[in-house]
């Protein structure tokens, strides 16, 4: 490896956010541009950040008795049209195969966009009573979109996520599926990520192509725009009638069975480093974290007595239970400064640091720095009792970062009491907006040509109220939240 002195410089978050994004995640080495236009590689630092995103949520999914399975990356193009509205949302961002094997193929086959054409012609072999229902399927998986402009994480043409698909023999078990999942996701972004959020249903401009019913977790990020952070679909029949999924009921009739399916992807990642990245790098929450505390020693004269205090505050660590799965590392490298190191913890988002010198031998205690404190949460601990104050630190790292983001949501979150507030809002700040639309399509995509806002979510907790659109002044009965998207 390359000598690695001199110290990574990162654009500041406040002065030009979107380098400041691509900066992170290059100089954390979480992900870099491949030679592939439009692709991203993921390197093992943002790899082993993924693999804990995905265990967490993997188990979530399993404990509602979901099980895992794989179909294949290719889906002939007859079945992706079966759908009008799915083959019609998708065909501009579709990769073809027409050659296989150096001969040209009978039927195109697609990379998959998404699997509901592929898994369904097998649900429809599957299925016959009713037996065999709940049909509860989640596939880990990469998607192929394409797409010509490329934002790391957010969107690129190649992605990874998990697919839920399931199948159920009446509409309000479908429904409470798509329900569940929808907060399963909030849960696992809150408890997790530590990124609060709405959950609600979307407009039909923006429901899935072939949905009955879209809901979403959508979050504010902190440039005043909001990020889709997963989506739960209620299918209703739409797949079912096509693809001819049907069911012999109890009394022997053939029924249409009712589905959904919900997903999470790599995006999750990008909300996590614009939710709590700070100037100086990456800030990553303790649940999710692929290392949870450094040891950085000082190195001088006394390095063995250092090394071997290091090694003893590593062992305090990990022998305790943990709630949180990064490891422990030490960083006792002769090669980089401990100034570099230092600095490298920082912009990694390594939510504890600890640094060990010959003083900390001399006294037996470490001072813990925590990286999301500017240096004013800062713990000192007897060797001791390190590992209960690791712990300790971790937990309240992860409830601070939750609470930090609810206070920003909060105080951006603005009610508009008519069009000239709402215009200004977004001129000026941005964020979300709770307020009054008709549902008509027509005021949506005024709105969107005026202001850049589209409609994001009628929240799953609006009330019913007296109101008028704020566009065109019909008497309306709900709120909706309208922002900036990515
Ligand atoms: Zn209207």
């Amino acid at each position: 490896m390359a000598q690695k002195f001199e110290k990574k410089e990162i654009t500041k978050k406040s002065k030009n956010f979107s380098r400041w994004y691509t900066d992170v995640i290059l100089k954390a080495e979480l992900a870099d541009y491949s030679p592939v236009k439009g692709c991203m590689v993921i390197r093992p630092y943002g790899f082993a950040l993924w693999e804990n995103i995905k265990s967490a949520l993997d188990g979530m999914i399993k404990s509602a008795g979901v099980e895992n399975a794989y179909f294949p990356l290719f889906i002939p193009e007859s079945f992706l049209k079966k759908e009008k509205e799915h083959v019609k949302g998708f065909s501009p961002e579709l990769a073809v195969v027409t050659i296989g094997g150096g001969e040209r193929l009978k039927e195109k086959l697609i990379i998959r966009p998404t699997s509901e054409t592929v898994m369904y012609s097998m649900f429809a072999k599957w299925i016959e009573s009713w037996r065999d229902l709940p049909l509860l399927i989640n596939q880990w998986c990469n998607i192929v979109r394409w797409e010509k402009r490329t934002y790391l994480f957010l969107r690129t043409t190649e992605f990874l996520w998990q697919e839920g698909h399931t199948c159920h023999a009446t509409h309000v078990e479908a429904k409470k599926e798509a329900g569940r999942a929808l907060k399963m996701y909030a849960k696992f972004y809150q408890d997790h990520l530590a990124i609060p959020g709405f959950m609600g249903k979307k407009s039909e401009a923006e429901k899935f192509p072939g949905a009955a019913d879209t809901f979403a977790y959508e979050m504010l990020m902190p440039d005043g725009k909001v990020l889709q952070g997963c989506t739960s679909h209620d299918l209703g029949q739409n797949f079912a009638k096509p693809f001819k999924i049907q069911f012999q009921n109890k009394k022997g009739k053939l029924e249409n069975v009712w589905q959904t399916c919900w997903g999470l992807s790599t995006r999750s990642i990008g909300a996590l480093i614009m939710a709590h990245g700070d100037d100086n790098g990456l800030v990553l929450p303790p649940k999710v974290t692929p290392i949870k505390a450094v040891i950085v020693p000082v190195l001088g004269k006394n390095n063995r007595d250092v090394l071997a205090f290091a090694k003893k505050v590593q062992n305090e660590i990990e022998k305790k239970d943990s709630e949180f799965s990064g490891r422990v590392e030490i960083w006792d490298s002769p090669q980089q400064t401990f100034g570099w190191k230092a600095n490298e913890a920082e912009i990694r988002g390594i939510p504890l640091a600890i640094p060990v010198g010959i003083k900390e031998v001399k006294d037996k205690k470490v001072t813990i720095s925590r990286r999301d404190g500017n240096g004013k949460k800062n713990e000192s601990s007897s060797l001791n009792n390190v590992g209960e104050t690791v712990e300790r630190m971790l937990g309240k790292m992860q409830k601070s970062l939750l609470r930090e983001g609810e206070k920003f949501l909060r105080e951006n979150t603005h009610e508009v009491k008519n069009y000239q507030e709402f215009k200004k809002v977004m001129r000026e700040k941005r964020g979300v907006i709770r307020t009054f639309w008709c549902e008509d399509p027509k005021c949506e995509a005024k709105i969107k040509e005026e202001t850049k806002a589209t409609s994001r979510l009628l929240p799953l907790d609006a009330k019913e109220e007296k109101g008028k659109c704020i566009y065109c002044g019909k008497k309306t009965v709900h709120r909706w939240l309208f922002a900036q998207a990515y």
